[in-house]
């Protein structure tokens, strides 16, 4: 269809490329190690009570609990232990999505829809921050990052700030660890995020927390402009179930829940989440597992020569090409792991790594070690 048949869509969506997430196929011999899910899916016992609660629990017939709220209680209870808080963290303070991606861009139409403001981001980092700001027609300020250690460049971050000559800068996100370059916030980024004008919302992206066990939800008690992100896509390994987090004060968390779909999250993801969360127990041990693997990779991945390997806080490595190298040598070797049904994802100038099970991270280093080499250890 030719676009300017397309009169009656805007003209920045037609140019606009989405986010494509790959297609899911049945073969098990795929490794994917190119989206940042856990490995394991939920333990047996938790998927039979689950099948039980389908088949005894649920009526298909009725909407969802649109109130969300015991899942929001067991939510503050994690968030609590997990910060040592003292129940600080009531429902008030969060607000449920579906996955943290629906929470992102209910974010961005609550600040700057209307032309009120644009967003700061530095780059490499998740790039459905800018994505959703665009389809929402939300300028993007973009940064890029120290190429050494991925660090942000406050300067810089300050000017964009105070640049008269542009539309004022309303969210700035950042993500504690970072994805693709899997680096925590610094001390130093950490007392400017805190210097921050009250006319700024602070949103601070912890998808890997249970991995970095790094976390600022202590600090946002006292900071006002502060939301802080959780998504139950990754270490309680329930992606297919699409939920995530924005905990933030309550008046902030108003709002938001003005903005969302009265019924966006589903019974049986509802109901999935509260149970993983009642026996976290049994799921978050896998953690330690997959960390231990992280440091088997990243040990196997520093060994190469030809290519520059970042330490990781999170569930994932990140990598580039040493020496002078273009786009299409990194679409080569994305191509031959693809050809041994080995995905990875090549993001932000680099290969992000997921760590997988410790049979795919085996597939994944010996694939590795063919294409570029043994490394010298
Ligand atoms: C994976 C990821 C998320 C999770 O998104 P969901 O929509 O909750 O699945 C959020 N932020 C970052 C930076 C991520 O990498």
């Amino acid at each position: 269809m030719a676009e300017n048949s397309l009169s009656f869509i805007r003209q920045d969506l037609l140019s606009l490329s989405a986010y494509h997430p790959a297609p899911v196929t049945d073969n098990r011999n795929l490794v994917r190690l190119d989206a940042n899910e856990s490995p394991f899916n939920l333990p047996d016992e938790i998927r039979e009570k689950l099948a039980i609660f389908y088949e005894q629990k649920i009526a298909t017939n009725r909407y969802p609990d649109g109130s969300h709220l015991p899942l929001k209680q067991l939510m503050a209870e994690y968030l609590n232990e997990s910060a040592h808080l003292k129940g600080e963290i009531t429902p008030d303070f969060i607000s449920l999505g579906s996955g943290s991606d629906e929470l992102i861009r209910s974010i961005l139409i609550a600040t700057c829809l209307n032309n009120q403001g644009s967003i700061l981001v530095f780059n490499p980092t998740f790039s459905m921050y800018g994505i959703l700001a665009q389809t929402l027609g939300i300028p993007v300020v973009n940064i890029n990052r120290n190429e050494v250690d991925f660090s942000i460049d406050l300067e810089k971050a300050n000017q964009a700030i105070n640049n008269p000559d542009s539309l004022p800068i309303k969210v700035v996100f950042v993500v504690h660890p970072n994805s693709p370059t899997a680096n925590c916030l610094t001390p130093k980024e950490i007392e400017w995020l805190k210097s921050l004008s009250k006319d700024i919302l602070v949103v601070i992206d912890e998808a890997y927390y249970e991995f970095s066990q790094q976390t600022l939800l202590p600090e946002l008690l006292s900071h006002s402009n502060w939301l802080i992100l959780r998504t139950f896509s990754k270490a309680f390994r329930l992606a297919a179930h699409r939920v995530g987090g924005a905990v933030a004060h309550s008046a902030i968390i108003t709002i938001l829940e003005k903005i969302r779909l009265p019924y966006n999250l589903p019974t049986f993801s509802q109901l999935a989440t509260i149970t993983a969360l009642e026996n976290r127990a049994l799921i978050l041990p896998s953690i330690q597992e997959v960390m231990n693997e992280q440091k088997r990779v990243y040990d196997a991945l520093i060994c190469n020569d030809k290519i520059k390997v970042w330490s990781s806080d999170a569930n994932f490595i990140y990598v580039r090409l040493k020496g002078e190298v273009e786009t299409e040598d990194y679409q080569q070797i994305l191509d031959s792991f693809k050809e041994d049904n080995i995905f990875i994802r090549y993001t932000g100038g680099g290969f992000r790594i997921s760590i997988g099970n410790k049979h795919e991270n085996d597939r994944f280093l010996s694939r590795f070690n063919e294409i570029f080499g043994g490394g010298r250890c």
